[in-house]
C-alpha cells in the first residue's frame, strides 16, 4: 500500500463520464504522441471502476516547470514523466523517494495536498519484468548494461540493488558511464564492447532504433563517432561509434556476440523487435523488449496514486492489442542459465502475468 493510500479513488459512475469529480493524471513528455501510456493506465482504470482518466500532454523541453505549476494549480493526482524531463522532474518536486535521490531523475510525480513527491519507477519496473515476466533473478548474475542515460542508471542502481555480481556498462561517451558507475562502486564497473560477451544479462538501454527517437536507422554522424572525453587506459568504453550505419551495433556491441544462455533486454518497444534484439534472438539468446518494463512501471505509479492493486492482465491485453507483433514472440530461444532454466519463458501474450 502506498504512502497515498488515503487519497479516496472514488468509484467510475455509470454514465456521463468523464464528469465533474474524474481525477486526472497524464504523461509529460517530447515527444510524447508515441506513448502507450494513456492505452496502459486507462485500461487499468477502467477495470478498477475508477473515476480516473489519464492523458498524454506534450511538454517543450525547458518547459516542465511551468507545465508542473499548471497540473497542480488544476488539481492533477499524477503525472508519468518521460523523456526529456526526467532530471528536471526531479529538481521540481518539493518531496523525494531515496530512489529519486541518488538517481537525480523522476519519471511519476504525486501532486497530494500541495506537495509534488518524485519517484522513479523504472528501474522497479525493470525488476518486475525481469523477475516476473522473464523468470530472471539478477541476484549473483553478471550483468551488461549499454547506455547511461536515465534508463541505463536506473537500470545500474536495481541490478546492483537486487544483488547482481557484477554490472558492466559500456556507453557511447565516458562521463555519462562513470557517472552511472558511480552508483553502486563496489560491483559496478565501466567496461569496452568485448567485455558484454560471457555476460548473463544484457540491457540495451539506448534509443537507439526507437520509432520516436529519431535515430531509426540513423547513421553515426562524424562528431558522434569521438569520445566526448579521451579514454584512459582501463576504463573505454570501446569503440564510441554507435548505430552504426546498416548494422545492429550499438556503441560497439555487436549483438551477434550474444547466444543461448543469455538474456537480451531491448528496453526500446516500439518497434518491438530492433535490429539489435533480433540479431542476437537469431543467434539463439533468449530476447525480451522493453512492453514489460513499461506495464510494470505503469502498475506501480497506478498504486502510488490510488493505493490500489491494478488488473495487470488487462493491461497487458491493451497493449497486446495495440501491438499484436509483441503479443507473439517477444521472448523466445532457448534459455541455459540457471536462473531462469527452470521458469517457463513464454512470448508476452498477457496471459502468463498475475493480477
Ligand atoms: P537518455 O537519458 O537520453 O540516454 C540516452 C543514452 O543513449 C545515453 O547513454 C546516450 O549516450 C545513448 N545514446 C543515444 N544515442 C545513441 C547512439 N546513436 N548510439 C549509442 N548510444 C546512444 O534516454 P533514457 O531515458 O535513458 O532512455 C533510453 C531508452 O530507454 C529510450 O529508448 C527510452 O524510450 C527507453 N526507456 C524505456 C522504458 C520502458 O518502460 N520500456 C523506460 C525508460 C526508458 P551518451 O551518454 O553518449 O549521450
Amino acid at each position: 500500500m502506498s504512502e497515498f493510500a488515503e487519497i479516496p479513488a472514488r468509484a467510475r459512475p455509470m454514465a456521463a463520464w468523464p464528469a465533474s469529480t474524474t481525477a486526472v493524471a497524464g504523461v509529460v513528455g517530447f515527444p510524447v504522441r508515441h506513448s502507450l501510456s494513456p492505452l496502459l493506465q486507462n485500461a487499468a482504470f477502467a477495470a478498477m471502476g475508477l473515476d480516473w482518466s489519464y492523458l498524454a500532454f506534450e511538454v517543450a523541453p525547458g518547459s516542465l516547470d511551468r507545465a508542473v505549476a499548471g497540473a497542480a494549480a488544476l488539481g492533477l493526482r499524477g503525472l508519468s514523466v518521460t523523456m526529456p524531463h526526467k532530471d528536471a522532474a526531479a529538481r521540481l518536486a518539493t518531496r523525494r523517494s531515496r530512489q529519486v535521490r541518488r538517481l537525480g531523475a523522476a519519471n511519476t510525480l504525486t501532486f497530494d495536498a500541495g506537495t509534488i513527491f518524485a519517484e522513479s519507477c523504472d528501474g522497479a519496473g525493470l525488476l518486475d519484468d525481469l523477475r516476473v515476466g522473464a523468470g530472471f533473478d539478477p541476484a549473483g548474475q553478471r550483468c551488461g548494461v549499454i547506455g547511461a542515460g536515465g534508463a541505463g542508471r536506473a537500470a545500474v542502481l536495481a541490478l546492483a540493488e537486487a544483488g547482481a555480481e557484477e554490472i558492466v556498462i559500456v556507453n557511447r561517451t565516458v562521463a555519462p558511464a562513470w557517472r552511472s558507475a558511480a552508483l553502486a562502486p563496489q560491483v559496478v564497473r565501466v567496461g569496452r564492447p568485448a567485455d558484454l560477451r560471457g555476460m548473463d544479462l544484457v540491457i540495451q538501454a539506448t534509443p537507439v532504433a526507437m520509432v520516436s527517437s529519431g535515430l531509426v536507422g540513423e547513421p553515426a554522424p562524424a562528431e558522434r563517432a569521438q569520445p566526448a572525453e579521451p579514454a584512459q587506459s582501463g576504463q573505454l568504453t570501446g569503440q564510441a561509434g554507435s548505430a552504426e550505419e546498416g548494422s545492429a551495433i550499438i556503441a560497439g556491441v555487436d549483438p551477434s556476440w550474444f547466444g543461448a544462455g543469455q538474456l537480451v533486454v531491448d528496453l526500446v518497444y516500439d518497434p518491438p523487435f530492433t535490429p539489435f534484439l533480433l540479431e542476437a534472438q537469431r543467434q539463439g539468446a533468449t530476447v525480451r523488449n522493453g512492453l514489460g518494463m513499461l506495464v510494470y512501471q505503469a502498475a506501480r505509479q497506478i498504486r502510488l496514486w490510488t493505493g490500489a492493486e491494478p488488473p495487470l492482465s488487462v493491461m497487458w491485453a491493451a497493449v497486446s492489442d495495440r501491438s499484436p507483433a509483441v503479443a507473439h514472440g517477444t521472448a523466445t530461444g532457448p534459455a541455459k542459465s540457471s536462473s531462469f532454466e527452470s521458469s517457463s519463458f513464454e512470448p508476452i501474450d498477457g496471459t502468463r502475468e498475475p493480477d
